[in-house]
């Protein structure tokens, strides 16, 4: 098993599809933080969404989603670039229990897409639905892009797995429309042993043997986190001087450590003076003197 993802399109009509397999990706967030399997499974879950979320964009940049909720699950975030670069993370409690509805309570799922080329984000929150992860996204899809779209997903402590199809805007015939509804229905059939264990050309003519299905090339997905001492750097420059001279007399420099890759950044005095120094600019290394 692979970190791909396949695109695929039905020939018949305009439904379009994506397989992805992570592994190891997937091993690369497991190893940086230990989470119950319950939570684990569902950052996999996550992970596998938004590389099948992103492939249907146009846009170039970074989607994210988030889920935020009151229940033993505070806090999930994935992001995915449209190269598939991917990070993820969450927070929980220690114990927590199985069932999806448990452990977000009652909490809202955040979509948000930041174009390369603007410095705008567009933002949609949604309160969540449905009792799966899969199933909170199609109908997030369903009611704010009107897009048909159907997601299968699943995460063990090895793999990272999922399909999408999504119904394409356009006039459809009613034996496309028929189309739609029998590959809805194979890819129902679909098992997360499946998904977990077969290859993407498996699965594909496991399900949809029958059909006329152009697949694309494999494409690769991989871990890689976007913090650099640059960013750092820019995010003590947000909190101020007096705020970092203070951290500075109490520990003697300013550590911190990326939440996503635990990658581990320190300053002292002389960084610290550079770093608020007139020329030292937003996303610019500080000049040395
Ligand atoms: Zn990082």
């Amino acid at each position: 098993m692979s970190d791909t993802l396949q695109r695929f399109l039905f020939e018949q009509a305009p439904v379009r599809g994506g397989c992805v397999q992570l592994a190891a990706t997937w091993q690369a967030i497991l190893e940086r933080h230990d989470y119950p399997a319950p939570v684990r499974n569902l950052l996999g879950q996550m992970m596998a969404a938004a590389v099948l979320l992103s492939s249907t964009l146009k846009m170039k940049g970074r989607l994210s989603l988030q889920m935020r909720g009151d229940g033993p699950l505070k806090f999930m975030v994935v992001e995915c670039t449209n190269g598939h670069f991917l990070r993820g993370i969450a927070q929980c409690d220690e114990v927590v229990p199985t069932s999806f509805i448990e452990l977000m309570g009652q909490g809202s799922l955040v979509i948000t897409l930041e174009p390369q080329e603007s410095k705008e984000r567009y933002q949609s929150i949604v309160n969540l639905t449905g009792d799966c992860l899969a199933d909170a996204l199609g109908d997030y899809l369903q009611r704010s892009e009107q897009l048909d779209t159907h997601l299968w997903l699943s995460a063990d402590g090895q793999h990272a797995a999922g399909l999408l199809i999504q119904k394409l805007p356009a006039n459809w015939t009613d034996e496309e429309q028929e189309l739609w509804i029998r590959v809805k229905h194979l890819s129902e059939t679909i098992k997360d042993q499946e998904l977990l264990t077969l290859t993407q050309a498996e699965i594909i003519r496991r399900l949809y043997h029958e059909e006329d299905v152009r697949v694309f090339e494999l494409e690769p997905v991989c871990f890689r986190c976007s913090c650099s001492r640059e960013r750092v750097s820019n995010m003590m420059r947000s909190l101020g001087y007096d705020e970092i001279q203070t951290i500075l007399a109490e520990q003697g420099g300013v550590h911190v450590a990326c939440e996503f890759c635990n990658q581990k950044y320190s300053f002292d005095a002389v960084d610290v003076k550079q770093i608020f120094t007139d020329n030292a600019i937003d996303g610019a290394s500080p000049t040395r003197h």
